[in-house]
């Protein structure tokens, strides 16, 4: 904590340029090269600060394959000193991202996947879909330095806007499986309490602000319920006071995809995606369909034009030991990789 808060308090005049209004902020600059690059006119994020952000074309060298497999990786905690089955240290986190970007894979979100929408990618480069479940704060946390706000750049976010600075066609694409009745900080990436530092009123802010960088809001449940273990009306409620709590923060936002909690399914397996739950409060029903459900492990996911691509099975590689470079070298060796 102390060496977290120190190295926060040295960087927060760094992060503040970063980290408040990037869309606009990023765009000056970054205009010219973004011209001459396939990969960075919407999202102009990635390009700022980045004058030799020329072409982002260096590694679309890989012939099309549309049938090929896509990898989903799956983050839970991002700090702490040693990597676990749920939690990755800062350090491999970037060099997870290095790693990708290398191999020439750019972000997509799971919603862009669904509807075979790849324009975030250049031709001849892979998407990759990032997932962070939990609603942790050390995956987006804020610091606050003489009234004003900014992204820690130890969090999770901090260091991928850091990334997306120096790394062009790097956009702002990734998927937030997220809590809102979660203990120990697992509420929107905060607390109703003054959790690690983040203020309560901050959790709302922060989901409307991945909405507005153009990540993906997904339901992940109330508080992460076993949904196997419950009773059909829990799996509902569980799954409908979610998507309430993010239309509370992001009002008309439409979640299309919940990842299952520990990979567990309702007995009833269709409540995963559709159902309703009436709020005996108000007598109001409170219906959900999600297009995707994410399973937990099970390797890259077909693609979504292969015809045995099931939406509501989506399978995903943990963020464990070296399961994602090994994951991916086996996709290279067998060319089953999906290339724009
Ligand atoms: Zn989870």
């Amino acid at each position: 904590m102390t060496f977290r808060t120190v190295i926060s308090v040295t960087l927060v005049a760094i992060a503040a340029a970063c980290g408040g209004k990037a869309d606009s902020a990023n765009t000056k600059g970054a205009a010219t090269a973004a011209k001459t690059t396939p990969d960075s006119a919407a999202g102009a994020v990635a390009t700022e600060g980045a004058g030799s952000a020329t072409a982002d074309t260096t590694h679309g060298a890989l012939p099309a394959n549309h049938n090929g497999k896509i990898p989903v990786l799956e983050y839970h905690v991002i700090g702490g000193e040693k990597n676990g089955m749920y939690s990755r240290t800062a350090a491999s986190f970037k060099a997870d991202l290095e790693d990708v970007y290398k191999r020439g894979y750019r972000p997509i979100t799971i919603a862009q996947m669904l509807d075979k929408n790849f324009a975030d990618v250049p031709a001849g480069m892979s998407p990759v879909v990032f997932v962070f479940d939990d609603a942790s704060p050390e995956q987006f946390r804020y610091v606050e330095n003489n009234g004003q706000l900014a992204i820690d750049p130890t969090s999770g976010m901090g260091i991928w806007q850091d990334f997306a600075k120096t790394h062009p066609g790097w956009k702002n694409r990734a998927t937030f499986c997220m809590l809102n009745g979660g203990a120990a900080g697992h509420n929107f990436f905060g607390d109703a309490t003054k959790f690690e530092g983040q203020k309560k009123e901050w959790r709302f802010q922060k989901v409307k602000w991945l909405a507005d960088q153009g990540f993906e809001l997904c339901d992940h449940t109330l508080w992460h319920m076993q949904l196997s273990k419950y009773p059909d009306a829990a799996v509902q409620e569980q799954i409908a006071r979610n998507q309430m709590g993010i239309d509370s923060a992001v009002p008309g936002y439409k979640i299309r995809t919940l990842a299952l909690p520990y990979g567990l399914w309702p007995k009833n397996r269709e409540l995963a995606w559709k159902g309703s739950w009436t709020d005996p409060k108000t007598g109001q029903a409170h219906p959900y369909n999600f297009e995707a459900v994410l399973e937990v492990s099970g390797g890259p996911t077909k693609s979504p034009y292969d015809p045995a691509f099931n939406p509501h099975s989506i399978t995903r590689i943990e963020a464990i030991g070296s399961d994602i470079s090994k994951t991916l070298d086996a996709l290279d060796k067998n060319k089953t990789r999906f290339v724009k």
